[in-house]
């Protein structure tokens, strides 16, 4: 999609620190880390949210969970622990209308979340 800022990490149009890409998946450093480890895990076609989700795209959204799986193994964290958070619309905060999976961990995190 021409105006989505995660499409042109994707496809190379804007720098950006990505430590996986495949045919469905890039993983790449969120510029902005909220942890010692902050990672998208993003998929490379484009759906705006969990809202615009339809039947067919189940095994693309699960290959997510693999890549975050694959992710934190990376990272080191797979032991650890780590949190997966996939924000939605306008009350969730979600900046980027391009859905992702914020992968975090590194350290001890607060509980409960909100
Ligand atoms: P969300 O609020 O769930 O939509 O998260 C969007 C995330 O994208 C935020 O954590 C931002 O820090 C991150 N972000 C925004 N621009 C970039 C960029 N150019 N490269 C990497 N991460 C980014
Ligand atoms: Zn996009």
């Amino acid at each position: 999609m021409a105006d989505c800022l995660f499409c042109k990490i994707i496809h190379k149009e804007i720098p950006s620190e990505i430590i996986y890409q495949d045919e469905d998946l890039t993983i790449f450093k969120d510029i902005n880390p909220a942890a010692p480890v902050h990672l998208l895990i993003v998929p490379n076609q484009h759906l705006a949210s969990v809202r615009e989700m339809e039947s067919g795209d189940e095994l693309l959204l699960g290959k997510m969970f693999s890549g975050a799986k694959m992710a934190a193994e990376m990272s080191g964290i797979d032991q650890t622990g780590y949190r997966l958070i996939v924000n939605n619309g306008p009350d969730a905060h979600q900046e980027v209308l391009h859905i992702h999976m914020h992968l975090l961990g590194g350290g001890k995190m607060k509980h409960p979340m909100g």
